[in-house]
Formats: C-alpha cells, sequence, structure tokens
C-alpha cells in the first residue's frame, strides 16, 4: 500500500508548541524529511522520539521530491518538517506537495504553529482580510513592484523580514506608507518576544539593531476607502466600479455590494450577471 506524506507544524521558538497529534505522527511514521536535520534533530531528542532522518531543503527540493515520492509508492509513511513553523508557508515542501497529488498520494496537513498567524492575531490590525507576501523580493523591478501594491493594499499586508534588513525595508516603507500603522512583531513565542506599533518614522527611532526574527503587519490603505453611508449615493454600477478599481473579482464585489446594501448576493448578482 502507498504511503502517506504528513506536512508536520513545528513550534517556531517554544518547544511546548506542538500538537498532541503532531508528536504521534512523528511518532508513527516510517521516515522524517526535515529542512535541517540537525534543528530537527534538537526537537526529536526534546520529544524523545528516535527516527531516520534525510535532508530536503530549497537546493534539493528537485531531486529530493522525487526521492520522497519513490519512499511513499515503496509503501512509508512520511513526515515532513521545516526548520521551524508550518512547512510550505515561506519553506520548502510545494514541490512534493504537487507531485505527491499527481501521484494520487494522500497528502495529510497537520497543523501547529505559524509565525505570520500568531503575529497577526495579537497585532491589533484588521485581520478579517489580509494579503502575505512572505520575504520581499531582492530584485530591484520585483521589489518595487511589491512595495507598491502594499502601498495601494485595501486589506492588511503581512511580510517576513530578515533582522539585517529589516532598517532598509523601514526605509523604503517610509516613503510610501506615510502614517500608516505597522506592527513589528519579534521573537515570537521566545523570551524576548516583543511587538511593537507605529509608523515608520516611529519605528525607526525605536529599533536601532535589530536581532531575532521578524514578521511585518502592515495596516490597509484607507485614503481611498469609502464609508459605508457614501455608498447609499452611489448607483449599483458606480458601486461595482469602485471594488473593481481597488483590484476585487465579480464575486468579491457581489459579496461586498450585498453587504453594504445589507442585501442578499443573488439579487445583487442577478443586476451584474453580464459584468465580467
Ligand atoms: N514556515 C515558517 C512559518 O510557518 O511561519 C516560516 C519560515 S521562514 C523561512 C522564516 C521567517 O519566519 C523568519 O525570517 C521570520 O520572518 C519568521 N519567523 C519565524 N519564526 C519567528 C518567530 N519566532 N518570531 C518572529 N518571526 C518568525
Amino acid at each position: 500500500m502507498t504511503g502517506k506524506l504528513y506536512l508536520v507544524a513545528t513550534p517556531i521558538g517554544n518547544l511546548e508548541d506542538i500538537t498532541l497529534r503532531a508528536i504521534k505522527t512523528l511518532e508513527n511514521v516510517d521516515l522524517i524529511a526535515a529542512e535541517d536535520t540537525r534543528h530537527t534533530l534538537k526537537l526529536l531528542n526534546h520529544l524523545n522520539i528516535s527516527k531516520p532522518l534525510f535532508s530536503y531543503h530549497r537546493h534539493n527540493e528537485e531531486t529530493k521530491s522525487q526521492y520522497i515520492i519513490d519512499k511513499l509508492l515503496e509503501g512509508k509513511n512520511i513526515a515532513l518538517v521545516s526548520d521551524a513553523g508550518t512547512p510550505v508557508i515561506s519553506d520548502p515542501g510545494e514541490e512534493v506537495v504537487k507531485l505527491a497529488l499527481e501521484n494520487n498520494i494522500t497528502v495529510i496537513p497537520i497543523p501547529g504553529p505559524c509565525a505570520f498567524i500568531t503575529a497577526l492575531i495579537a497585532s491589533g490590525i484588521d485581520a478579517k482580510e489580509f494579503y502575505f507576501l512572505g520575504f520581499l523580493p531582492l530584485n530591484k523591478k520585483n521589489r518595487l513592484e511589491k512595495l507598491e501594491e502594499i502601498k495601494n493594499a485595501t486589506r492588511t499586508t503581512i511580510i517576513y523580514e530578515a533582522p539585517h534588513k529589516l532598517i532598509s525595508t523601514l526605509k523604503d516603507f517610509s516613503n510610501i506608507l506615510e502614517n500608516r500603522k505597522i506592527v513589528v512583531a519579534k521573537e515570537l513565542t521566545k523570551i524576548h518576544e516583543n511587538f511593537i506599533c507605529g509608523t515608520t518614522e516611529e519605528l525607526l527611532k525605536n529599533i536601532t539593531s535589530p536581532k531575532g526574527e521578524y514578521v511585518l503587519i502592515i495596516e490597509k490603505n484607507k485614503s481611498n476607502l469609502i464609508e459605508n453611508n457614501e455608498f447609499e449615493n452611489m448607483s449599483l454600477d458606480e458601486h461595482y466600479e469602485y471594488y473593481k478599481s481597488l483590484g476585487f473579482a465579480k464575486n468579491e464585489i457581489i459579496k461586498k455590494i450585498a453587504k453594504d446594501k445589507k442585501t442578499s448576493k443573488n439579487e445583487i448578482y442577478m443586476k451584474f450577471l453580464d459584468k465580467k
């Protein structure tokens, strides 16, 4: 019988943040694919688990994905873990998941810690709708495009940042974000966990020599947002075009108009059947 691929979330700092299901899974699989085997070995030692480990990281993802599939097809159950948090999220794993699904292999997520969710829930910034961008690109053109997206974002934006790049990223933000609020979440679940909130100017004054791990939560751009009572004076077409200009797709627009007008999606949908 074909084995199963388990994607197991592991702690992002505090070793107690591991679920019972994650522990049971690590105990029961035949093999563990780890981003850094030495790092995962420390976790396994802490949990008193002894299992064969092999490396699966960014630089061997292509070749090792096929190795994992071969082992799964032989009937081995395999857990995939990254150094911290949820595999696949700004971490290796996507390739092997795709390949496993193509081979009709069952992929089972074992949820647990994820740095950006941990940061978002305690940030006090709107968590109803958000973009997670991972790390900003280094390539200048791609980076400028992402910065432009963040500037115009009508939803909360979340990024990961390395300590040695934090100041230059905050400087980039100071050119585009004006007075928008940013929460810098540092060393989550660890001894020096800290949330610093402010405009880029305030943050640049407060954060002088960044150390540790960081998540940045950026408030949405509210300058183009229309207040609820202003929709009353708009025609349905204007209402539709407004959301379209903010980049929403038809289905999302219909949902939003229905909410603004406190009516059913179906009623609005019938009026916009022909819209793209
Ligand atoms: N897969 C991980 C997850 O589920 O969050 C993310 C891995 S990514 C390679 C590593 C980045 O996540 C770090 O550079 C930092 O931005 C963020 N991160 C991870 N652990 C963190 C922590 N304890 N506190 C703050 N940020 C953290």
